[in-house]
């Protein structure tokens, strides 16, 4: 049994067309001193959200970690403070913001398994308003995970090209590389957060110009996986490479580790076996991103999974290696210095492509100091995006050659 609520509000919207049309096409604005998470009397919680018009909304629950999710058609958030909202200790945490263009989402933290009793929005006739109630109430872990799953939706979904899929044609020097850039996090997910900074604005910022550099050298075809502000699963960053037709895959982070004191810029590969506990950490630490902005990974795992087996991850996987360790020489090269072990590995959702070679590259660490000032430098981020050509310079050629070698 699935219990899931997707309210779109027509009657609600035929009824206040007296509100003028400026105002409906206007984002509906959420007034947080209208809006509140209290516990009800039966020990489960209720949500009261106040919004300026009602908005297209759906609601479920997930499982591992337990948590609400409220999707929106977009709205405004400025001035919500979910301190002041959530005025009780059950609810720990509560994270908002961009999910999709167009669509918002509210992702609440639930401290036991709470399944949705009823959700509804009501509209004020005379000024337009309205209200959404959301109430939860106790149920056994077993009805919670019955009850709980994402909504497929088609939109939304990972386009299913993940099985039998064939590698690209392996470039042999005959055309520009098409280079996926991947700015970590983004939306609803922040990332890494230091001094008033955010790892998805600064990620977000250095793939840009990455992406002008290795357009502007004529030798190489960039796209984003993000352009903006928007939350991108990790599974679908994949395929939005695979859209591409990318030949490289090259994710940008500048994460924040609470453990020993990382710093220096560090490229990571795939591997089933983390190289280091650091390493192991930054890889469930972007998991847990997905998972807190309301993904459901389990299933994309799956599918991962069925592909990993194929041959092509193998020589992927070399290719890998080969890329991480010309963007250790040429990063190196080009800002005069870099960490000592500074090619490692992790299990990283993001680097699954079995099909595309693909790095993840943690320019710093936002929680050292110097690193952060180096992040905000101009001078010191076009140093590193040097470096990133001579890699992929180097690295391309070696490839064509070793492709090259394959054919014969
Ligand atoms: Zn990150």
């Amino acid at each position: 049994m699935w219990v899931r609520f997707f309210g779109f509000l027509l009657v609600g919207l035929l009824s206040v067309k007296a509100v003028n049309a400026q105002q409906l096409q206007a984002l509906a604005r959420v007034d947080p001193a209208k809006s509140a998470i209290v516990e009800n009397g039966d020990g489960g919680i209720d949500l009261q959200l106040s919004l300026s018009q009602p908005v297209p909304f759906r609601l479920f629950t997930l499982d591992k970690p337990l948590r609400l999710v409220l999707d929106f058609q977009e709205v405004d958030w400025t001035g919500f403070d979910e301190t002041a909202v959530i005025q009780t200790e059950k609810v720990a945490d509560l994270r908002y913001g961009i999910f999709r263009p167009g669509w918002s989402r509210m992702v609440v933290d639930l401290p036991e398994p709470l399944v949705i009793d009823y959700a509804e929005m009501k509209t004020d006739q005379v000024r337009g308003s309205a209200a959404l109630t959301v109430r939860l109430k106790t149920a056994s872990p077993e009805v919670f995970a019955k009850a709980s799953g994402a909504f497929k939706s088609e939109e939304w979904a990972v386009p299913k090209g993940h099985k039998g899929i064939k590698p690209k044609t392996r470039q042999i020097g005959d055309r520009p590389l098409v280079v996926a850039i991947d700015p970590g996090h983004g939306g609803i997910d922040s990332g890494a957060t230091r001094e008033g900074f955010q790892e998805k604005d600064l990620v977000l910022q250095f793939a840009r110009e990455l992406k002008d550099a290795l357009i502007r050298s004529g030798r190489y075809k960039a796209e984003l996986t993000r352009e903006d502000d928007t939350f991108v699963s990790l599974p679908e960053r994949i395929t939005l490479a695979r859209q591409m037709g990318a030949d490289v895959f090259v994710s940008v982070h500048a994460d924040a580790l609470s453990e020993g004191r990382a710093t220096g810029t560090t490229i990571y590969t795939l591997s089933e076996e983390a190289s280091d506990t650091a390493a192991e950490q930054l890889a469930r630490q972007h998991d847990r991103g997905d998972l807190l902005a309301g993904v459901d990974l389990r299933e994309q795992d799956d599918l991962i999974a069925s592909v990993l087996m194929d041959m092509a991850r193998l020589e992927t996987g070399a290719r890998s290696d080969l890329l991480a360790d010309m963007l250790v020489s040429g990063i190196g090269q080009s800002i005069g210095r870099i960490r000592k072990r500074p090619h490692l590995a992790a299990g990283f959702t993001v680097l699954k492509a079995p099909d595309i070679p693909s790095v993840l590259v943690e320019l710093g660490f936002m929680s050292n100091r110097s690193d952060l000032n180096n992040l905000l430098t101009d001078d010191w981020r076009q140093k590193v995006i040097r470096g990133v050509l001579l890699a992929l310079d180097t690295w391309a050629f070696e490839d064509a050659a070793q492709a090259r070698l394959l054919r014969q």
